[in-house]
């Protein structure tokens, strides 16, 4: 357990604490965590079509506290709005990485569960869950927005009842993820995030952080060099 001074903090771990005024705390952050998300606007397949009733007045997505948001450095929610093909899921990740913990991930459209209707082809990831934690997959081709909301809905109170635990997932089991990046993307994949040490920070390394990936990639890891300044008079 963190503390800033004698202020417990939520911690990585879901131990109860034994200060029972700790343990409400938590359940008052996550009350509040589920109430007021931020969605990064990051369209990917054709499911995103339903995005915008689902914003709308119609089905009014923001009277659950759920707006849209430009920047993945101040969003909650990553939704994958169909399916992701090898360029796209470089840059899914790559945003996913920038997000600030606790961050969840909604897969919707058949084709971010299971391939959907181009499972053979050789362009697109298949099984979303693969590559990143899924918290809330919303199958469909493409779903109503009705189920969109209900998918919102269901992550909510998965969130409430510390149940929405993918983030966690990812730093625990961060060995598991990169494999399959790598698999995909080759040996030499990297990100600029340093998962490691962020799994540090949130008291997350567990066994399956590192393993044979980590190693590849700390073998191919090139430093990035900050730009050189240029000015011209
Ligand atoms: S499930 Fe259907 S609507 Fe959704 S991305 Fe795949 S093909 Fe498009």
């Amino acid at each position: 357990m963190s503390e800033i001074g004698n202020i417990p903090v939520t911690t990585g771990n879901d131990k109860k604490r034994s200060n029972p005024l700790a343990n409400v705390f938590d359940e008052l952050i996550r009350f509040c965590q589920a109430r007021s998300m931020f969605m990064l606007h990051y369209c990917t397949g054709c499911g995103a079509i339903e995005l915008p009733p689902a914003m709308t007045s119609r089905f009014d997505m923001e009277r659950l506290g759920i707006q849209p948001m430009v920047t993945p450095r101040q969003a909650d929610i990553l939704l994958v709005t169909g399916y992701v093909s090898v360029k796209t899921l470089k840059r899914v990740i790559l945003t996913y990485e920038q997000m600030q913990s606790p961050k969840y991930v909604i897969g919707i459209c058949s084709c971010t569960v299971n391939g959907g209707m181009y499972w053979q082809s050789y362009a697109t990831a298949k099984i979303l869950n693969e590559y990143m934690p899924v918290d809330v997959y919303i199958a469909g081709c493409m779903p109503r927005p009705e189920a969109v909301i209900s998918g919102l809905r269901r992550l909510m109170g998965n969130i409430e009842n510390g149940k929405a635990n993918g983030w966690k997932d990812y730093y625990q089991r961060y060995d598991y993820y990169l494999g399959n990046q790598q698999h995909l993307f080759g040996d030499d994949w990297q990100t600029p995030t340093d998962i490691i040490g962020e799994a540090n920070f949130y008291d997350l390394k567990g066994d399956e952080t590192c393993g044979e990936h980590t190693k590849i990639l700390e073998q191919h890891q090139v430093p990035l060099e900050p730009l050189p300044m240029q000015i011209k008079f």
